[in-house]
């Protein structure tokens, strides 16, 4: 979305990526007919002054959640469809800031001298679990979106083994709607410390409010807030109306607030903030009804391989016991990386170490300005900005962000 932009103001980029899924990432490469978009259309436009564009791209009224795959291909036309951008299918390894220039190294030893960077590398995949340390890869799958996990699925879909799915927010529901399509019988835990599932999609009467209108500053007046809203307009409504004012709201919170934000209340705001398709709740309801499903509130206290089964140790909420359970694979499904400090990211680490970027002041991303800049001559952009804005993760978040750094691109090489 940066680079088309750009073009539309007629600044020449070059667009890399290392994935092989180029202009897709994680979220949109998906090849499942199961994986659904979490925003019915008429929000999924990529262009901030044209709201409906995705909508009358898909043929639908607005209210349809698409397939994911099918928002990739979206993408894909619009990248088509731009001029002066070059793309190239590789791997940043490096960079370095030349006078006003970068130099950017490339894996395959190309280098590329730019004007200046954006840096869109998105979600990262999760930081190994220390529970998991030394277990075998087919026993424990870390990355939920590489393509050892999509053959651990058809693996375990094909042997009738019970799965530990490690989470229970939207990256786990991708993996039960993965493991049913492949046709897998066996049990699915999904575990969480609190064994909370996103809510879904309903209509409700949007329920607008001034920033004027909300408590600022204090977390706790903030959820009791949200509380009452929704006891008066429903949660949708409460926490929906929210949206055009969160990044004001978490940048009053303070480092404070915004660590007891991510301590406290992120579990329950993401459930709610981060909702999904109504068909999509219908099948989990029939999942855990048949109890082929079961949501788990608990803690894993250990993972060991027991002669190619694994044994998780789980305390249940509320209990004391620790009971033993076997199952023929786990899943990490607790989310992206949420620690800057551990990125794998080769071009991440060496701009951290050269002290060209830094983390932003919670750790969770990279400190960038109110410009976006995260340093000289280089911005970043989506969930890499989390640390500054929080609601930066979906494409109505980011479609206006990417504006606003071409705006800004735009200015600075004076065109
Ligand atoms: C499973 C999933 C489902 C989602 N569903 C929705 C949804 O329905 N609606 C919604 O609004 N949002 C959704 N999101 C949020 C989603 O993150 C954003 O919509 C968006 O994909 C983020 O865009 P991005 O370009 O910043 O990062 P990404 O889409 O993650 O793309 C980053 C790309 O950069 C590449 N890269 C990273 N480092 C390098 C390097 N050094 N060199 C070269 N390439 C590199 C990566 O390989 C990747 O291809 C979902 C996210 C996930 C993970």
């Amino acid at each position: 979305m940066t680079a088309v932009q750009l073009s539309r103001r007629g600044i020449p980029s070059v667009l890399i990526d290392g994935s092989g899924r180029m202009g897709r990432g994680v979220a949109y490469a998906t090849t499942e007919s199961v994986h659904l978009l979490n925003v019915p259309s008429a929000k999924m436009s990529a262009w901030p002054d044209r709201p409906s564009d995705f909508a009358e791209w898909l043929g639908d009224d607005g209210t349809a959640f698409a397939e994911r795959r099918v928002f990739g291909r979206y993408l894909e036309s619009i990248l088509k469809g731009a001029e002066g951008m070059r793309l190239i299918e590789g791997r940043v390894i490096g960079a370095e800031r030349v006078g006003e220039s970068w130099c950017l190294q490339l894996e395959q030893g190309e280098v590329l001298t730019t004007s200046a960077v954006v840096l869109a590398s998105g979600n990262q995949a999760p930081a190994p679990l220390s529970v998991a340390n030394g277990l075998p890869a087919d026993l424990f799958v870390n990355n939920p979106w590489s393509d050892e996990a999509h053959e651990a699925i058809a693996r375990v879909a094909a042997d009738g083994g019970d799965v530990l799915v490690l989470g229970t927010g939207l990256t786990t529901i991708d993996t039960v709607l993965s493991l049913i399509a492949a046709g897998h019988r066996g049990r699915i835990v999904a575990l969480s410390r609190r064994g909370l599932l996103p809510r879904t999609h309903a209509p409700h009467e949007p329920a607008p409010v001034e920033r004027s209108e909300l408590p600022s500053g204090d977390l706790v007046a903030l959820w009791r807030w949200v509380r009452r809203r929704s006891a008066e307009v429903g949660f949708r409504g409460a926490v929906d109306s929210l949206r055009p004012h969160s990044s004001a709201l978490w940048q009053a919170f303070g480092a404070g607030g915004e660590r007891r934000f991510l301590r406290h209340a992120r579990p329950w705001w993401d459930v709610h903030r981060h909702r999904i398709a109504p068909q999509i709740g219908r099948q989990l309801q029939q999942l855990v009804a048949s109890g082929q499903l079961t949501v788990m509130a608990g803690r894993l206290q250990s993972l060991s391989d027991d002669g190619g089964e694994l044994v998780a140790s789980i305390r249940a909420r509320g209990q004391d016991r620790v009971r033993d359970h076997r199952f023929g694979v786990a899943f990490n499904c607790t989310g992206p990386l949420g620690e800057m400090a551990r990125t794998t990211d080769p071009l991440l680490r060496q701009l951290l170490a050269d002290e060209q970027v830094r983390p932003d002041h919670l750790g969770i991303g990279l400190a960038v300005d109110e410009r976006n800049r995260a340093g000289e001559g280089i911005w970043a952009v989506g969930p890499l900005t989390k640390g500054r804005y929080w609601e930066i993760v979906a494409v109505p978040d980011i479609r206006g962000q990417v504006a606003d750094v071409a705006d800004e691109l735009a200015r600075e090489l004076g065109q």
